[in-house]
């Protein structure tokens, strides 16, 4: 079988390639990470290419899920900005992809065209203070009253969540004995009276700002649950879903991006910098780095390409998803330190982009499903006995 890009992915690239250029400039992405912001005007451009369209069925004005397509968005943008790619994954993954899966026929109707225009952002509230990996523990509280949902509690990591328009928030609708039971997602605007944000400095991913979000009284029409009436309390089994094998593949994606463009830079720089009466990239202690980078990023492209044409096609893909996830971010990580030793000094030093790929990288195995969940997942998935 045949997992190289097909003449539609090199299309898109070429086209996103092109937008890259001639709107976001290296300099532009390097002020976005140094200011922690990025005006969101920049997506409204950037859905001028249909991308936004990439999750969204036709009947609602997009161009009909394609997931390979969201994948090489989303590294082709990461290349160039994660807070680009941050903006887009806000948009056509947390947005689209959900609100397509899960909504109802009025949420879709409300939502999708603004989506697809790429006006609309929508930020993730799952984790809490007290709550990681162990999602199904989340403790704050939505209580139904007549056609109104109020909310009371303490979302943490909450990326994006001072430019969104919605927080898709997960809350526990009932009692918290039945930990997978219960549990509801509430779109609850950040302006909403009630609701403070806090910002948390982060390493890297700037432009993305993350934040603790705090619940008091929170006031949201009912409409704003997540697949109506039919989902009150059933929200495990959305976020379990089919959406759940596609957004495995964000975090990867991003990840192969900031990789692809640190060996870029590295390559580059190897034969520019001369020491000892040469370039660098005649040292055998370079090239060996060099050439383990650019195997492992053939091996990182094979593994992502591969499980999004399994969940683009509809094919059981689920230990091919947490595949991807463990081995490109690991391998992304791994890929980036040593292209910071190519450049030696100058890896370490601000104003060089390696710095930044570097603060970049370093949280990809983190979120989004850990390392270390992921393997979890592979083992279990794979029916590993554990006596
Ligand atoms: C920059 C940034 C942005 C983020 N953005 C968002 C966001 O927008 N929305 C959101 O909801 N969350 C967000 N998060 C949170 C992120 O998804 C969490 O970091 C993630 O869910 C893991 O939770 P935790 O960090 O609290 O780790 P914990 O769950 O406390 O885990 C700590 C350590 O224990 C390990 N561990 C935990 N459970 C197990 C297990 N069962 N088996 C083996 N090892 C285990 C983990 O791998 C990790 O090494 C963000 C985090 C960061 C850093």
């Amino acid at each position: 079988m045949d997992f190289s890009e097909d003449d539609n992915a090199e299309a898109l690239r070429d086209l996103l390639r092109r937008f890259l250029d001639k709107e976001v400039p290296p300099q532009l992405a390097a002020r976005w990470d140094q200011e922690d912001r990025i005006p969101r005007e920049n997506l409204i451009r950037l859905a001028e290419l249909g991308v936004c369209g990439l999750t969204v069925p036709e009947e609602y004005g997009g161009m009909g899920r394609d997931v390979l397509g969201m994948v090489t968005t989303i590294r082709e943008l990461a290349r160039r900005s994660v807070a680009l790619a941050g903006l887009y994954i806000m948009n056509a993954c947390y947005g689209s992809l959900n609100i397509s899966e899960s909504g109802t026929e009025e949420q879709k109707q409300r939502l999708l065209p603004g989506l697809c225009a790429g006006k609309i952002l929508f930020a993730y509230g799952l984790s809490e203070p007290d709550v990681g990996a162990d999602l199904p523990s989340v403790k704050t509280r939505a209580e139904r009253r007549g056609d109104t949902v109020i909310i009371n509690g303490y979302k943490r990591w909450c990326s994006g969540a001072a430019i969104a328009d919605y927080i898709y928030m997960l809350v526990r609708s009932g009692e918290p004995e039945a930990r997978y039971k219960n549990l509801s997602l509430v779109l609850v605007p950040p302006g909403t009276p009630g609701v403070t944000l806090q910002s948390i400095g982060t390493m890297g991913m700037h432009g993305m700002p993350t934040n603790d979000v705090i619940l008091e009284d929170v006031e949201v029409p009912f409409a704003n649950v997540v697949g109506g009436e039919a989902s009150w309390n059933r929200a495990w089994s959305l976020l379990a879903g089919p959406t759940l094998e596609a957004e495995k593949l964000e975090v990867p994606a991003l990840a192969l991006g900031i990789a692809e463009a640190a060996v870029a830079e590295a390559w580059e720089y190897s034969q520019q910098r001369k020491q000892f009466g040469g370039p660098i990239c005649g040292m055998q202690s370079i090239r060996h780095m060099l050439a383990d980078a650019q195997t492992k990023l053939a091996a990182c492209r094979l593994m992502l390409v591969q499980a999004a044409w399994r969940v683009h096609t509809g094919k059981p893909s689920a230990v091919e998803t947490s595949m991807a996830k463990l081995f490109v971010c690991d391998s992304a990580r791994d890929i980036v330190l040593s292209c910071q030793q190519v450049l030696g000094a100058y890896g370490y030093a601000h104003g060089f982009a390696m710095e930044r790929y570097v603060r970049d990288v370093l949280v990809m195995p983190i979120f989004g499903g850990s390392s270390a969940i992921q393997k979890n997942n592979i083992a279990n998935l794979m029916r590993l006995p554990r006596e």
